[in-house]
């Protein structure tokens, strides 16, 4: 994927920035006491947190609670006076982004329903035209990386360099024990295609019950992530929404402290040698790979003729289950995953047809030209 952005470091937008960047407060603004209760004991042990509150909720079905409103961002105000936390909340459209610069809201960020339509991005990006502010991309939904880098796109095209995206997981035909399947990939992949894009990690929304939520939080440092954002409420059972997976803010404290954060870079000379020993092996496996592969499709092409010359079709699937399910198990004896195996044999198959069927087309073209 290819995604270029103008960014600041991270390290730059707010004076005491520390990594993981950690973000923490409720699903939702519900009262003032709520909320200055909660960010009051967040901030004893995490002074540098930025304190999240959702003002206005994108709801799947309607008369469910969708937000306090307006007023929830004057309490947010009393938050950032009385306890020092720069406050954050999600916006939806331009008069979100509006009330919200009125405010003095720190920081913004689009939600995942909100990523998926690019004309609700582009009023957001429209309506912060000039304006200097931290803005964090949720992914969309659904694993859809074009419309996730569309939207950081469009921010950042506004002019909007202190933007991050936030990993929030994704809905998909097989969640695993998860609300929102995480999915790594993906985020690494736009971490592949932008380094310097900051991304944080929301393990609540990922996790959708507590119990899952260190081990998402750990694999995100495990992975570098620059950040977490962690649904945090003073009591989550009388939560007005995601009551289910907030944690109170002791518990907050227990993950955080617990959490081991590794280095990213390698300063003990003994270990960057093996490890460049280990590298390099892998290296020439990989081209070893690449060189089988390559001869495997070259047979794939021959084998298409001889089917073309002897009027056999390009699909035959007994032939290939076959093949899969003896590849599956000699991989298994191997020590390989099933499911991996089988991936790999599916890009095999696939490829392998797309030739026998591109020679076919191309025997087709030339008797047509010849006919011509
Ligand atoms: C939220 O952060 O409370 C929220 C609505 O999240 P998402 O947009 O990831 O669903
Ligand atoms: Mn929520």
């Amino acid at each position: 994927m290819n995604l270029k952005l103008d960014i600041t470091p991270i390290k730059n937008w707010f004076p005491n920035y520390a990594k993981p960047l950690i973000i923490a407060g409720p699903c939702s603004a519900e009262s003032e006491d709520q909320l200055l209760n909660t960010a009051k004991q967040i901030a004893v042990n995490n002074p540098n947190c930025i304190f999240r509150a959702g003002i206005w909720k994108p709801r799947t079905r309607p008369n469910n609670f969708e937000g306090i409103g307006d007023i929830g961002l004057k309490w947010m105000h009393t938050v950032k006076k009385e306890t020092g936390l720069l406050t954050a909340t999600e916006v939806a459209n331009a008069d979100h982004v509006e009330k919200c610069l009125e405010n003095g809201i720190d920081i913004l960020w689009v939600g995942a329903r909100t990523t998926v339509n690019p004309f609700s991005v582009q009023e957001i990006a429209n309506a912060l035209k000039g304006v200097d502010i931290p803005v964090f991309v949720k992914n969309p939904i659904y694993p859809d990386m074009q419309l996730w880098a569309g939207a950081l796109e469009r921010i950042n095209n506004a002019g909007i360099t202190k933007i991050a995206a936030i990993h929030r997981g994704f809905q998909s035909y097989d969640n695993g024990p998860f609300r929102n399947s995480p999915k790594w990939e993906l985020p690494i992949e736009l971490k592949t295609a932008c380094s310097e894009l900051p991304i944080i990690c929301d393990p609540s929304h990922i996790a959708g019950t507590p119990g899952l939520i260190t081990y998402i939080a750990q694999k995100a440092m495990d992975l570098d992530m620059d950040g977490l954002m962690i649904e945090t409420h003073i009591d989550p059972s009388t939560a007005l929404s995601d009551a289910q997976q907030q944690i109170k803010p002791f518990e907050l404290n227990n993950i955080l402290s617990n959490l081991k954060i590794k280095s990213a870079s390698i300063t003990d000379i003994h270990l960057q040698t093996k490890l460049d020993e280990l590298r390099a092996n892998i290296f020439k496996l990989d081209n070893d790979l690449l060189e089988l592969l390559a001869k495997r499709m070259a047979i794939s092409t021959n084998i298409g003729e001889y089917k073309r010359a002897n009027n056999i079709t390009v699909l035959q699937v007994l032939h290939w289950k076959k093949l899969i399910e003896t590849s599956i198990e000699n991989g298994y004896q191997l020590g390989l995953p099933k499911s991996f195996v089988t991936a790999i044999y599916e890009l095999i198959h696939d490829e392998s047809i797309r030739r026998q069927s591109i020679t076919l087309q191309a025997e087709i073209t030339s008797d047509i030209v010849k006919k011509l």
